[in-house]
């Protein structure tokens, strides 16, 4: 049976249009009795303002709560910077919101449990939330470029389901885009069950140096499902990718195969020139490598190294907090580039743009 996925066009955040486009998303899905107890999972990366399109905007979040029983809760696991959770829930309007439509804010760190996969011969556990196991998760994520993983949408918002220390030490343990995609997929396959719903905010995206520093991209529409897959595909279709392009989708396609997809809504033209991450050649030369050790030693030709402008930088230490190699050191804030393994964890959390990615001159050559 194809995975029914809903696009519908929703050119601002107005509460009242918004409202009426998410009704309409979840009536295209049949989706008419949702449950109580329901955990949303927003995207809540950096403790930014909803302006700048780094996470889920409140006004989708709030359409849905308005249509879900009571109670329903909101919480997702911020990057492991000390910082306390409340700086985020403060800044990306989710307090405001909480008291608005009395959706419930959790603290998702804490209670675990370990998740055991196997990715080909290699074997990780990890915690994920125990909440998540203990509601119905709907996933309420925002459709932005990744320096990592290409683009970001359903699949890669789950991630934000494991406690934000574990997060860095799994960006250490699966450093290059394949290895971390991988762990994308086994994590999606342990939570597909678990998440009743995905939602992607697409009225305002992120495109170019994605996720957190890329540059805000009107794009208009709101994509739903109850298959991440068949969302994503929808996505980076929309933002003119093909779906082979996204190293999490390509992974899932091989091995399990790409769901047929029943597309029902607006009509929505692909856009045409939605500006790539810095690193699109950087994921091909990743899926070489894995092949060849000399175009491993080539790739490393190919690095793109973040480096902190001292002049801008406020010494908030979150990079220094948030990096799983203690690669930047809290004096200089230089980066220890042979410790650094690229996982970009310090530019995401980075409140002022003061990270820049340098790229090679062989980078800078195929861009
Ligand atoms: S310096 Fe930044 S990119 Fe390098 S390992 Fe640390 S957090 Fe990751
Ligand atoms: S580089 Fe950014 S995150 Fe790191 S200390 Fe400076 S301002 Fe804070």
């Amino acid at each position: 049976m194809a995975s029914r996925v809903a696009v519908v066009r929703c050119d601002r955040y107005d509460e009242k249009e918004v409202k009426v486009q998410v009704e309409r998303l979840l009536s295209l899905l049949g989706e008419n009795d949702l449950p109580p107890n329901v955990l949303i999972k927003p995207n809540m990366l950096s403790a930014r303002a909803p302006s700048a399109a780094v996470t889920t905007h409140p006004s989708v979040l709030s359409a849905l709560i308005s249509m879900l029983p009571k109670p329903c809760f909101l919480g997702d696991c911020p990057p492991s910077t000390k910082r306390p959770v409340e700086g985020y829930w403060n800044e990306c309007g989710f307090s405001q919101l909480s008291q608005e439509t009395g959706a419930q804010l959790l603290k998702l760190e804490g209670k675990s449990k370990i998740m055991e996969v196997k990715l080909g011969r290699r074997k990780a556990d990890f915690p994920v939330t125990a909440l998540a196991f203990e509601h119905p998760v709907i996933n309420v994520a925002k459709l932005k470029t990744h320096g990592l993983t290409v683009l970001t949408c359903a699949i890669k918002n789950l991630y934000g389901l494991i406690p934000g220390y574990s997060k860095s030490i799994l960006h250490a343990l699966f450093p290059d885009p394949e290895s971390f995609s991988k762990l994308l997929v086994a994590l999606y396959r342990v939570l597909q069950d678990r998440v009743i719903l995905h939602i992607v905010d697409a009225v305002e995206g992120m495109e170019g140096p994605g996720p957190s520093h890329g540059i805000v991209r009107h794009l208009g529409f709101l994509v739903a499902g109850r298959d991440a897959v068949a969302v994503d595909m929808v996505c980076a279709r929309l933002t003119g990718f093909k779906v082979n392009d996204i190293p999490f989708l390509r992974i899932y396609g091989k091995k399990f195969g790409f769901p047929d997809i029943e597309l029902v809504g607006d009509d929505i033209a692909p856009v045409s020139d939605f500006k790539r991450p810095a690193g699109m050649i950087l994921f091909k030369i990743a899926q070489w490598h894995l092949l060849s050790p000399l175009l491993r030693a080539i790739s490393r030709c190919f690095a793109i190294v973040p480096e902190v402008d001292t002049a801008k930088c406020i010494r908030c230490m979150r990079c220094v907090q948030v990096c799983p190699k203690e690669a930047i050191s809290g004096k200089t804030m230089k980066i220890d580039k042979k410790k650094c393994i690229n996982c970009l964890c310090c530019y995401e959390v980075c409140p002022i743009d003061s990270i820049q990615l340098k790229k090679s001159r062989i980078v800078r050559f195929f861009m």
